[in-house]
């Protein structure tokens, strides 16, 4: 079943950044609708705006002008602390060079969101284990980053972003350090693990053959949208992600629109500042 609600929706988004007296216009004007549970992605030459655009989407920065609405309310009218609650909630990242901490486990590393969302120790070491069992490490927990190849660094980052149930993954060049067989294996893994959850995925690549992997392929250059094209054609992925629910009790989120801006009003102590980063 796939749920097709809009989950983010843009309208007329520009981004320029002041370089002492000069302009860049980073985005020039941006309107799209992601749909939940579907598989974006985000193709384009270096410097036509991909990051920058899913830096606002992230909420990581506010755009010059225009509206970006997650499940119908405006991010601009989120505090600096709502914003960041909204991350921890509702978004994974997957980033290029894994973005692991050296000194910790994988298996700690796995677990580092949900201490951000004070889940108790014993949930959260069953959970991130289960987690690593998913993406094929659950015999490598112990193992520190640099006792792991990269593709079994990136297959850790993907179980810290996914262990969260988080209802958005953004993954910035996820292959772009990995050899062409690790590539295709890291695309199946983390296509089928959004797809079997309902999560919608985004993408960022320079890469074509990358972008096939996703159901609706949006071209940019020089900030703006070229061209957004339904790829019916899509790989389907052969390695098929564990599909099991987490039955460890971890909180889902919320999945009502209204109680976003409650929840994190409502969350007034900041997990994220106690665990450093
Ligand atoms: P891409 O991810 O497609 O490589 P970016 O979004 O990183 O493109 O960059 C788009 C444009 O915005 C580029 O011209 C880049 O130099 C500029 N840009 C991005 N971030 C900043 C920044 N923080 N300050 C100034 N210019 C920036």
């Amino acid at each position: 079943m796939t749920n097709l609600s809009i989950i983010f929706e843009l309208q007329n988004v520009r981004k320029i950044y002041k370089m002492g007296t000069e302009r860049v216009v980073a985005l020039e004007d941006i309107s799209l609708t992601f749909e939940q549970g579907k598989t974006y992605c985000l193709l384009g030459t270096s410097g036509s705006g991909k990051s920058t655009l899913l830096n606002l989407l992230a909420g990581l920065e506010k755009p010059t002008s225009g509206s970006i609405k997650f499940k119908g309310r405006p991010l601009e009218n989120l505090s600096e602390k709502q914003l960041t609650l909204y991350r921890q909630g509702y978004i994974g990242f997957v980033f290029q060079s894994y973005n692991l901490l050296p000194t910790l486990t994988a298996l700690e590393n796995v677990t580092l969101p949900l201490i951000f969302r004070k889940i108790g120790s014993w949930k959260r070491k069953k959970a991130a284990l289960k987690m690593l069992r998913a993406v094929g490490l659950g015999n490598r927990w112990q193992h520190k980053p640099h006792e792991l190849s990269g593709g079994q660094q990136q297959r850790v980052s993907l179980a810290r972003a996914f262990v969260n149930e988080p209802q958005v993954i953004f993954a910035d060049e996820p292959t772009g350090n990995l050899d062409t067989r690790t590539t295709y294996e890291m695309m199946d893994l983390i296509t089928g693990m959004a797809r079997t959850r309902g999560q919608t995925l985004i993408i960022v690549t320079h890469d074509n053959e990358i972008s096939e992997y996703a159901d609706q392929i949006i071209q940019m250059r020089d900030g703006l949208v070229e061209s957004v094209k339904e790829n019916a054609a899509r790989q389907t992925p052969v390695i098929q992600a564990d599909s099991e629910k987490n039955e460890e009790g971890i909180t889902k989120n919320e999945e009502n629109p209204d109680n976003i801006t409650d929840n994190v009003v409502a969350d007034s102590s900041n997990a994220a500042e106690s665990v450093g980063d």
